[in-house]
């Protein structure tokens, strides 16, 4: 029996109240409307900024929500105006999006869409600002566009990527955030030569990923600096081949960084959100090439201090925002890549839950146990 146009009933995990376990609840999905596709998600996976929002300690508050933003899963219909996704494809929700119509969609330089670019305080769909979940007639609030955490969701089109459907969705669900920003900053921005060295501040998934893209890129030496030294030994598996902790010397990070690789790193990747760490991975970089590239997410009233001279002796310093990867555009590519074995995502799934037990996977990222916790619906 088809449930195109018709409402559909399913399981969602909802965040009623900030830092409170999620409620495994029946909830209503409405069909898509413009421009937009309902989705059965088969897997999704919990991220670091999921934890965030959840906690609400530093972000405006917004519940009852449904969280979840990177997820593996088939297009279950389509709503009118939506001619590049048809029922049965394979797709990653994605927490930004692609509408290909705007400067920076045009723009071979950019993936900051301004339609669709990350929007953390929208709790409903851009078309009517509407929630598409609700419970017994009361809304349940989208978190990212994507709301993952339900059997069934309803996701702009412009944020939703077409992928191979031979690809394993409970491998390449990952690929839709962390994964790429690490491995995009690195490949893309970063862009290590063959035999250069790279140095990475924070070992989380995003830095680990973006170990991964140089290892990819072949770097010949990959650094790997952090405060909490129980993530070195995990770190090895991603190439990581030296380390460095901060609090074991007495001299500024820059220097000793300097010091072992004969006056600086060719690249370095800021995976922390730590302004001090933002400012090290700049100056540890090598004069006349040396390029850094941030991607942690600063505090609100941070504020970068260097000396002018540091970029005047040809260092460079770039940000980027999920590793300057087009969502529809890229992504595909980047599942392509896992696909012909260059790109290898098993050793960042450390965890798998059924859904049912959602809440462990909270309590795994918490204690810092795990990199990815795949959750996997109907189980
Ligand atoms: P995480 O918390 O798992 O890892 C961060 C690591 O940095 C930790 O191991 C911590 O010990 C280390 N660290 C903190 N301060 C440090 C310092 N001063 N020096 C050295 N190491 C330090 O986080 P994650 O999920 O891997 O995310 C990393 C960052 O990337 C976060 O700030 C996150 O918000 C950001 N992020 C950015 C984008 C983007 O598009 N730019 C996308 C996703 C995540
Ligand atoms: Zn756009």
């Amino acid at each position: 029996m088809s449930t195109t146009g018709q409402i559909i009933r399913c399981k969602a995990a909802v965040a009623w109240e900030a830092g409170k376990p999620l409620v495994m609840e029946e909830v209503e999905v409405a069909p898509p409307q413009k421009h937009e596709v309902r989705i059965k998600i088969l897997f999704t996976s919990l991220c670091h900024t999921d934890v965030y929002f959840w906690e609400a300690k530093g972000q405006t508050p917004l519940f009852p929500r449904i969280f979840g933003h990177e997820a593996g899963g088939i297009v279950e219909s389509v709503g009118e105006g939506v001619t590049d996704l048809q029922p049965g494809d394979h797709v990653l929700p994605i927490f930004t999006g692609e509408c290909g119509d705007c400067p920076h969609c045009h723009s071979e330089e950019s993936n900051m869409c301004d339609l669709l670019r990350i929007n953390t305080e929208r709790g409903g769909m851009i078309h009517d600002g509407e929630s598409r979940f609700s419970i017994n007639g009361k809304p349940i609030h989208h978190f990212l566009g994507t709301s993952t955490f339900s059997e069934y969701t309803v996701v702009h089109s412009g944020q939703v990527a077409k992928i191979n459907p031979d690809a394993p969705l409970d491998k390449v669900c990952i690929v839709s955030c962390g994964l790429s920003t690490g491995l995009g900053a690195t490949l893309n921005v970063a862009k290590p030569k063959k035999g250069q060295s790279v140095a990475i501040f924070g070992l989380g998934a995003v830095g680990l990923a973006a170990a991964e893209g140089a290892r990819i890129a072949g770097a010949s030496r990959i650094i790997g600096v952090d405060l909490n030294s129980q993530r070195f030994d995990q770190a090895k598996e991603f190439g990581v081949t030296e380390f460095v902790n901060p609090k074991d010397h007495d001299k500024p990070v820059q220097q000793v960084i300097a010091e072992m690789t004969n006056g600086g790193v060719d690249r370095s990747v800021e995976c922390t959100g730590s302004v001090q760490a933002m400012i090290q991975a700049f100056e540890c970089v090598h004069d006349g090439w040396g390029v850094a590239v941030l991607v942690g997410v600063p505090s609100k009233d941070d504020a970068f201090k260097t000396h002018p001279m540091n970029f005047l002796n040809e260092r460079t310093l770039k940000g980027t925002f999920f590793g300057n990867y087009k969502p529809k555009t890229d992504i595909p590519g980047v599942v392509e890549k896992y696909m012909n074995k260059e790109l290898e995502l098993e050793k960042f799934i450390t965890h798998t839950v059924p859904f049912s037990e959602i809440n462990k996977a909270f309590d795994y990222m918490l204690k810092g146990e795990s990199i990815r916790c795949i959750i996997t619906m109907g189980a």
